[in-house]
């Protein structure tokens, strides 16, 4: 088959993108991009001033699933050339059969996540590309969906665990660590186009180089271990040669997680690290097969703080699991407060359809669940508002998100406590100082004068 509409118009075909799902599915979405833009495609924003869409689909939560189907058919509607990619493409139906393909026969492929090679052969078949040379620039970097500041570096695909709420494995599959050699080439390309802010990200950062058996690999001509310690050391040497900042997402707590708060200290990362612990009670963490559920998690956060008292902890919890007793949730209030977790989100559970989680006894009533959820919020919040405040009167670093007018009216940005999309922002106010200017993408000292919600309000100095 062939493109009729781009070839008879002679310009380069064009192909619409929407990327759905986490930051995961996101870089999967960047790769797929820059290998079209490599090949000369362009983009549309439009459904139908495209020439074909791909839709990259998330399948965590039930909502995510509609969301992904619910534009598979808009597209469809608007464009009827359409490709579906990501974890929802991995999703069987209980026939057995795929469940997008079930509900949309009309698409025109569908691939499970991480598959660049298969959407493109897919993009290949259905709107064949045109040969130009020129088109074929592309920067080194790669295309971001990210603002050119920051962008996020995945280092694994998959995941050996199998928690009980979780879908993830049966849609990625296990663990598979990029080699350490390609991972730092990337980010080396990152930094020299100008990212600010690295943010790495996989399902189960701890585990990086499990799976190859934390093998050797080259960087620059040097020997570099495939494990996290390795990894992180390395890309702090090069963030530092940039003035740039790396970020620690999905990290479990494993005891040689200990080793990375050195590096913290030295400065090399962030003293930011997001670990999700779902839960504190050790009955509920093992009906949910959590990683490191063994572990004693409040001792080892204890000793991080006592390690790097500036560290930043993130996480996300579940209230209201399958047999949750009261008991066992007032543990995880008590693990919030002596953990002083300082961003914590909060989900009430949901089944998710395919998870071994649905087979638990015990299922608790929405309003239970949700009741938790909130009393779960009213501490963590009032813990994050309390560390908010202390900071008051401190001068920051702070990395410029958003900035009008050169910061004539003030900006927004973010200090090393604040993740993008997912923490709060550091409001910045006007500077008092005429010459003081703010740039997108630039790092300003601020001083704190106040905290709002889940934000600080800061000035430029
Ligand atoms: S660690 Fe658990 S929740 Fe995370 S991806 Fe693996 S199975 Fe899913």
């Amino acid at each position: 088959m062939n493109s009729p509409i781009a070839e008879q118009a002679g310009h380069a075909p064009k192909v619409g993108f929407v990327s759905l799902g986490c930051p995961k599915a996101l870089t999967d979405s960047e790769l797929i991009l820059t290998q079209l833009s490599a090949e000369g495609y362009q983009t549309s924003k439009t459904f139908q001033g495209a020439d074909l869409v791909i839709v990259n689909t998330c399948g965590f939560i039930d909502d995510a699933v509609k969301e992904s189907l619910d534009t598979i058919g808009e597209a469809l509607a608007e464009n009827g050339k359409v490709i579906v990619t990501g974890c929802l493409g991995a999703r069987q139906s209980d026939n057995g059969s795929n469940l997008v393909s079930d509900i949309h026969p009309s698409v025109l492929a569908v691939t499970g996540p991480h598959a660049t090679q298969e959407v493109m052969d897919a993009v290949h078949r259905h709107l064949p590309k045109l040969h130009d040379p020129f088109l074929d620039l592309v920067p080194p970097q790669g295309i971001k969906l990210t603002p050119k500041h920051y962008a996020y570096l995945k280092i694994s695909e998959g995941c050996n665990h199998r928690c009980t709420f979780c879908i993830i494995p049966s849609m990625r599959g296990d663990l598979v660590s990029r080699p350490v050699g390609d991972v730092l080439a990337e980010a080396a390309r990152l930094f020299e186009g100008g990212v600010k802010e690295l943010l790495v990200v996989s399902q189960d950062t701890s585990a990086y180089g499990v799976d190859v058996q934390y093998r050797t690999g080259f960087w620059n001509g040097r020997p570099v271990k495939s494990k996290l310690l390795d990894l992180v050391r390395e890309l702090g040497v090069l963030a530092r040669a940039h003035g740039a900042w790396v970020r620690l997402h999905y990290v479990y707590p494993y005891p040689h997680v200990d080793d990375i708060i050195p590096l913290m200290a030295e400065g090399l990362c962030l003293p930011y690290l997001d670990v999700p612990f779902q839960h504190s009670h050790p009955d509920v963490l093992k009906r949910m097969k959590r990683p490191a559920s063994g572990e004693k998690n409040l001792e080892r956060l204890l000793r991080w703080r006592d390690m790097c008292p500036d560290v930043v902890i993130r996480s996300t919890f579940i209230a209201g699991f399958p047999g949750e007793t009261e008991a066992e949730f007032e543990h995880l209030l008590t693990f919030l407060s002596e953990a002083q977790i300082d961003r914590a989100g909060c989900f009430a559970y949901s089944p998710v359809k395919g998870a071994t989680a649905n087979d638990i006894p015990g299922m608790l009533p929405a309003a239970l669940r949700e009741e938790r959820r909130a009393r779960f919020m009213a501490v963590a919040e009032s813990i994050s508002t309390a560390k908010l405040q202390k900071r008051v009167g401190a001068t920051l670093q702070v990395l410029v998100d958003a900035a009008p007018g050169m910061g004539k009216k003030g900006g927004i940005g973010r200090s090393y406590a604040d993740a993008p999309e997912i923490d709060g922002v550091v409001r910045l106010l006007p500077p008092q100082k005429i010459s003081k200017t703010l740039k997108v993408g630039e790092f300003t000292k601020a001083r704190v004068v106040g905290a709002e919600g889940h934000d600080l309000v800061a000035l430029p100095v």
